[in-house]
This record gives structure tokens, C-alpha cells and sequence, in this order.
């Protein structure tokens, strides 16, 4: 199937050519069809299946024809977390860029005067997180008579983070008469019963999710004996085994994510921390850093992450097994990208154990084990002599520097039920701010990249040698981009400024990249 096939205009389809894509994932050749005939849908898709470009072509081809009026927006999607509300805007920017459409971005953590001003000029196209859209709501600053097409984007995430008596709030308030599109990884009873209640005879769109993770990723599980100590020196060996050009490192636990951020840098390695507690403002410039591979190990929790495309990331290693299984699809979806080759590696404990299982009941077969005696022969004649001395140097020093906080996250270990699991929570008052919300839930775990591993990489020893079988990539995975470009190699963002506050209007120049980079961006 070719994108010409799927009742797109011209402009688009010149866009989508510049994006460099060639032909329509199997959920945008599913999707787009329906959207484009007003359709209501339910699309079950991870994100990395292309599912953004799903649902944004479609509305800019229906939004095309109409003007917005002040403070009523035309569409209104729903993300979330900040970071992926960000991302959908990017790639409005990207499809959108030979429409004259406008389009905000409300997301907590960014003023509220500079959002009023762009409703207030008029928008067609409004991403917003469902705290920051009722607060502008409640202050009148918006109105949702106008709405006329609503995407829920991520649902089953909106459930993990209480988001959903928010999001019936918001649907509630639009009018009856709309076309509704609602994506999501998984579908819990919960957000059936969404689907049910607010949707027209939704067609269901589906692409699977474990297949599509089997089919780009490598996967493979370390077991370690001992706990969080034994783990860090686990994930070292294991980094600087692989060719790591930059990765996600997963933890359970947001004071792990701190702890393993500092050992991990102590050890020499190029990490940084993604958590909840960092300022709206820190995040956004860690994330634009691991993105220009300023960083090559992003430290993070299941809720900082949720949904970043990062292209071309190399690995994705789970310090913890998720605690519910659906996040490990989640996760390993951060590698392997539109068809990119990618690793995800994951360390387990015996307290990891009970969550493998559900894991490994999900994929329907076992994880593939890493031979750690391999990757410790593989670590000794890997480094050069200069660098295993520095290693050898920073562990000690960070078995110090990090003896406290070990402890305590030894305890955690010890007792996994203190940890409030992020799923199905309920907000319990108005403080159901987004931030707070996400800070609440990064109890999850968080990721951190490293860099020096890649040139230590010299290992013939590698948890790559422990493949999947290979399996041919669809069609849509081999664009002009990816046959241009060294999967290997590290990626800069198509922008190089992927994290978007809002866009500017102005017909004519609506979506261009140079029009929406927030100030603390711009070098
Ligand atoms: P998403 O699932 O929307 O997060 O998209 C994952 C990645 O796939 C993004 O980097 C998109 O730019 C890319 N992508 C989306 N559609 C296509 C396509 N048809 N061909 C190649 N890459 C695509």
C-alpha cells in the first residue's frame, strides 16, 4: 500500500514524502481510511507503530476547510504526559507545514498568559493534558462547543495515572455530535467502558503489539544474583559490553533512578536522570541533550519516558522487570523504532521473578538469557587497561558515595509492596494537576543512558549474540530515510528542537519549526 492510496491531498502527501516516510505503517493504512470518513475508531497500537501520523493526517486533511474562532477550538487531543503532548505537536509541525492551520499546546509547567493568548487568536488544532485543559476551562479561557474531532491518545496510560475521571470530565463537556478517535497499548475494562459510552459504532483498528516489538527488537534477560549492588555492577558489565550509542535505563523506583543515576556517573559513564520531581524546564533540556547524544544513557521512570520518540536509540535496558507486563511492551518500544534495529536488555533479581512471569506469559515465550559468564570474560578483554583502572577506581569510590543510598533501595527491594503501584490510581482532589500526577506516579521507574560503553565496545562477547530469530521488516519500515541513514549511527532529532511548547499562528507560517521552539530551547 502507498500513502496515495489513502485519500490524502497533495499537500500532505508532500510532507509525508519530506518526512522521508514511503509507504503507510499497517495502523496509518488501517486508521487513516476511517478518519478520513468520519469515522469514529479505537485503535490498539503501542506507540512506535506510527500510530501519531494516524490520527494527525486525517485531521489536518479534515481541518483543512473551516476557520476557528477565538477561544473555541475546532479538535482537541488528549496526551498523557506533557512530554508526548510536545511530541504529537512536533509532528502536526512536520504534516502540517503546507496547511494554514493553528495549534496550542496546554501542558502543565509553561504559563498560562502565553497559552490564553494563542486560544484567544483562535485554534484549530488544541493538544493539551486533561489537568492543564480543565484548569483553563474552569477559568473560562476555553471553550469546547466547537470541538469536532477528539483524539484520546495513550488511554490505558491516562488509566495508569488517574487521568480518566478527567478525560470523561472533558468529553462530557464536548459536543455530542463529533468524531472520536481513541488509541491505546492495552484495553482494560475501563477504557472499554469509555469506548462504549462515548463513541459512535467505533471500528476497531489493531496491530499487535508483541509482534511488532518481536520483530525489530533483540531481546534478552541477565540474571543476577544479589540485590541492588550486584544489579548496578550487572548493568555496567552489560553496557559496556554492548555497542551502545544511546539508551534508556528503566527503574521501577524513582529514588532508584537518582541512586543508579549518580553510580553510573561516578562510574564514568555519560548518564543523566529523567524523574517527575525535575522542573518542567530540566526535563525538557535533558531530553533535548539526550537527544543531540550530548547524553548516551537516559535514566527514567516508566512515567517520565512514556512514549518518547527518541529516533535511532540503540537500547533500551530494564533495570527492574516492569511490574506490570504491559509496560515492558512499553518500554522496549523505545528501541526499534519505525523499523530500526533495536536491543532491550533486561536485568532480574529474585525479586524480579513474580513480574517475569507475567512478562513472559504476555510475550507467550521465554525472554532470551544472557550468558553472564560470557559478558564478565567479555568485560575483562573488552576496556583498555587505562579504562578498567578508572573503573576500578570509580567503584570504589562509588561503593561509598552511593553506601546510603544503596541501603535504602536494598530495603526497597526487600519490601517491592511499599512501593504504591502506579496502575489504576485514583486522584482524590483538585491537586490532580498533571505535575502532580506524574509526580506521583514515578514510584515507576526510570532510565539512564551511558556513552562510554560504545567505545568499549569492542567485546565479541555481546548479549547481541543472543539474536531472535530474524524476521524480514514489513515494507513500511524501509523508508528513504532509514536506507539513507547508519542505523548505528546517533540521530539528532528531525528538528534538533523536539521539545514544543506550542506553535504560532499565522496563517501561512502555522506549524513551521522555526515559529514554535520555546525560548529555553533555542542555543
Ligand atoms: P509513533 O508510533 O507515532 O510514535 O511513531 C514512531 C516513529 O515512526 C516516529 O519517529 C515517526 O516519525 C515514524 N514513522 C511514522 N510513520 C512512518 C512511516 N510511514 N514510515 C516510516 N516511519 C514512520
Amino acid at each position: 500500500m502507498k500513502f496515495d492510496e489513502l485519500g490524502l491531498s497533495d499537500p500532505l502527501l508532500k510532507a509525508i514524502g519530506d518526512a522521508g516516510y514511503e509507504s503507510p505503517t499497517p495502523i496509518q493504512a488501517q486508521a487513516i481510511p476511517h478518519l478520513l470518513m468520519g469515522r469514529d475508531i479505537v485503535g490498539i497500537a503501542q506507540t512506535g507503530t506510527g500510530k501519531t501520523a494516524s490520527f494527525t493526517l486525517p485531521m489536518i486533511e479534515i481541518l483543512s476547510t473551516g476557520r476557528a474562532r477565538a477561544r473555541m477550538p475546532r479538535s482537541l487531543i488528549l496526551e498523557p504526559t506533557r512530554e508526548l503532548a510536545a511530541q504529537v505537536a512536533e509532528n502536526f509541525a512536520t504534516y502540517g507545514k503546507n496547511h494554514k492551520l493553528n495549534m496550542a499546546l496546554l501542558i502543565g509547567g509553561v504559563s498560562f498568559s502565553d497559552q490564553e493568548e494563542k486560544l484567544n487568536r483562535g485554534v484549530d488544532v488544541l493538544i493539551a493534558t486533561p489537568g492543564r485543559l480543565i484548569d483553563h476551562f474552569e477559568r473560562g479561557k476555553v471553550l469546547l462547543a466547537d470541538i469536532k474531532i477528539l483524539v484520546v491518545d495513550e488511554a490505558d496510560r491516562m488509566l495508569d495515572m488517574g487521568f480518566i475521571p478527567d478525560v470523561e470530565k472533558i468529553i462530557k463537556l464536548l459536543p455530542p455530535i463529533r468524531q472520536t478517535a481513541m488509541f491505546s497499548a492495552t484495553m482494560p475494562s475501563e477504557i472499554k467502558r469509555l469506548t462504549d459510552s462515548y463513541m459512535m459504532n467505533p471500528r476497531n483498528v489493531q496491530v499487535d503489539a508483541t509482534a511488532s516489538a518481536a520483530q525489530t527488537v533483540t531481546q534478552g534477560l541477565l540474571r543476577v544474583n544479589g540485590g541492588f549492588a550486584e544489579k548496578r555492577a550487572a548493568l555496567r558489565k552489560l553496557v559496556r559490553a554492548c555497542n551502545v550509542g544511546n539508551a534508556i535505563v528503566f527503574c521501577n523506583r524513582k529514588r532508584d533512578v537518582a541512586t543508579l543515576e549518580k553510580s553510573l556517573t561516578s562510574h564514568g559513564f555519560n548518564a543523566a536522570a529523567l524523574h517527575g520531581d525535575m522542573h518542567q524546564s530540566a526535563r525538557m533540556e535533558t531530553l533535548a541533550r539526550f537527544r543531540d547524544g550530548e547524553i548516551t544513557l537516559l535514566i527514567a521512570s516508566d512515567v517520565a519516558a512514556r512514549g518518547l520518540d527518541i529516533p535511532n536509540m540503540s537500547h533500551v535496558f530494564n533495570f527492574d522487570v516492569p511490574m506490570h507486563a504491559d509496560d515492558y511492551i512499553h518500554r522496549i518500544g523505545r528501541t526499534g523504532r519505525a523499523g530500526k534495529e533495536g536491543h532491550a536488555f533486561t536485568l532480574a533479581t529474585r525479586s524480579d521473578e513474580k513480574f517475569l512471569d507475567g512478562v513472559e506469559r504476555l510475550l507467550g515465550r521465554p525472554i532470551p538469557p544472557i550468558d553472564p559468564e560470557g559478558l564478565q570474560k567479555d568485560n575483562a578483554k573488552g576496556g583498555t587497561k587505562a579504562k578498567k583502572k578508572a573503573d576500578t577506581e570509580a567503584d570504589e569510590s562509588s561503593s561509598e558515595s552511593t553506601k546510603d543510598t544503596d541501603a535504602k533501595a536494598s530495603d526497597a527491594e526487600k519490601s517491592p509492596d511499599d512501593v504504591k503501584a502506579p496502575r489504576r490510581r485514583r486522584r482524590s482532589s483538585r491537586a490532580r494537576s498533571d505535575d502532580a500526577k506524574t509526580e506521583s506516579a514515578d514510584n515507576a521507574p526510570e532510565a539512564t543512558d551511558d556513552d562510554e560503553k560504545s567505545s568499549e565496545a569492542s567485546s565479541d562477547v555481546s548479549p547481541e549474540a543472543t539474536p531472535e530469530e530474524p524476521i524480514e521488516r514489513p515494507r513500511w519500515m524501509r523508508s528513504r530515510r532509514e536506507s539513507s541513514s547508519n542505523d548505528s549511527s546517533r540521530s539528532r532529532s528531525r528538528s534538533g528542537n523536539d521539545e514544543v511548547e506550542e506553535i504560532k499562528d499565522g496563517h501561512g507560517k502555522a506549524f513551521g519549526k522555526e515559529e514554535y521552539t520555546p525560548a529555553f530551547l533555542r542555543r
